[in-house]
């Protein structure tokens, strides 16, 4: 079968790939970077054949015969699924900032252990017992399309790394992930943005096990570091690209004070859990993962809420609350 690639330039010798998520119906953007017969690769789809095969495809078609580095924006699936595929001994380096590092290996290799994280952390939020159980071993299936590989560079950000021809500014941008990077090129204004700025989403925000403590607080921290950058070009990793980063931004930080409100008077006086208040604002879902998302979506407003003084959170071994303060 002959597989159709799409693949266009955005840049002086800096190319656009879109490849499709298995089980899903979107798209993920990754970008290759040409330099003779070399190329560099900044996020890498998911490990499943139709996706690789398209990047050997538009590698061949660029005339690269050799992947030489392989940068994540961050680990989740479609951005590092792919990854001990084309990266590791003998292939292309791995960079990726050193946050990401440590939450591979019980992701996706060791799930044991953080299953069982990931349920208690649903049973004192307020999951009743039996949805705990299905949601936690939901992401076993998420090992199937991943394979890790093992960084050649770790990452602080501020760092200048070579792409192709460009020399690209590392900028470190957690709350999506806690080691999320966008890379951003000064001279021509490109920010490559991953998943921290899409154009028709907001990218969930969560507060989980592996998260960071105050993941909202973080990622509106990023968003306005990236505005200053005063970018030209916004290339997203879903979506298409966009120049009006100012707009983009306001758009999404007012969602995010909007739902802060809200959340705030959902919690009102009496002691909540983190669960009534997705189901209140969210109403009842059937999909497993879009519970698992609300739920860990609500805790990142409610934890910034309380850090902010907004709101009293108060933790047993057993359960956590919020209530007004
Ligand atoms: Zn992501």
């Amino acid at each position: 079968m002959a597989i159709e690639i799409a693949l266009s330039e955005v840049a002086d010798g800096v190319f656009e790939l879109r490849l499709p998520i298995p089980f899903e119906d979107g798209l993920v953007n990754v970008f290759v970077f040409t330099d003779g017969d070399e190329a560099d690769l900044l996020d890498c789809g998911m490990n499943s054949d139709e996706s690789v095969d398209a990047i050997y495809k538009a590698l061949e078609q660029l005339g690269a015969r050799r992947l030489r580095r392989l940068a994540v924006t961050h680990i989740h699936p479609d951005h590092y699924g792919a990854a001990g595929t084309l990266a590791g001994e003998g292939r292309a380096d791995l960079y990726m900032h050193r946050l990401e590092v440590p939450l591979v290996h019980p992701r996706y290799v060791e799930l044991e252990h953080l299953v069982e994280q990931v349920r208690h952390y649903l049973l004192i939020n307020g999951v009743p017992g039996d949805e705990a159980e299905i949601i936690s071993n939901s992401q076993r299936a998420l090992s199937q399309v991943v394979k890790p590989a093992e960084p050649a560079v770790q990452l602080d950000g501020a760092e200048f790394i070579d792409m192709g021809r460009h020399s690209l500014h590392v900028e470190w941008t957690p709350g999506h992930s806690p080691g999320h990077i966008c890379l951003y090129e000064e001279g021509t204004g490109l920010l490559f943005a991953g998943d921290h700025i899409l154009p028709e989403l907001s990218p969930n925000i969560g507060l989980h096990p592996q998260s960071t403590p105050d993941p909202l607080h973080d990622y509106l921290q990023g968003l306005e570091r990236m505005v200053d950058r005063k970018p030209k070009l916004v290339l997203p990793a879903h979506g298409r690209p966009f120049a009006d980063v100012t707009a983009r931004v306001d758009a999404l930080v007012s969602h995010h004070h909007r739902r802060l409100d809200q959340i705030q008077e959902i919690v009102g006086r009496d002691k909540k859990t983190a669960w009534q208040v997705a189901l209140e604002l969210w109403g009842p879902r059937d999909n497993l993962y879009e519970k698992r998302l609300a739920l860990q979506e609500g805790l990142a407003h409610l934890q910034a809420l309380a850090v902010d003084g907004r709101l009293r959170k108060s933790v047993t071994p057993e359960l956590v609350c919020w209530q007004q303060s």
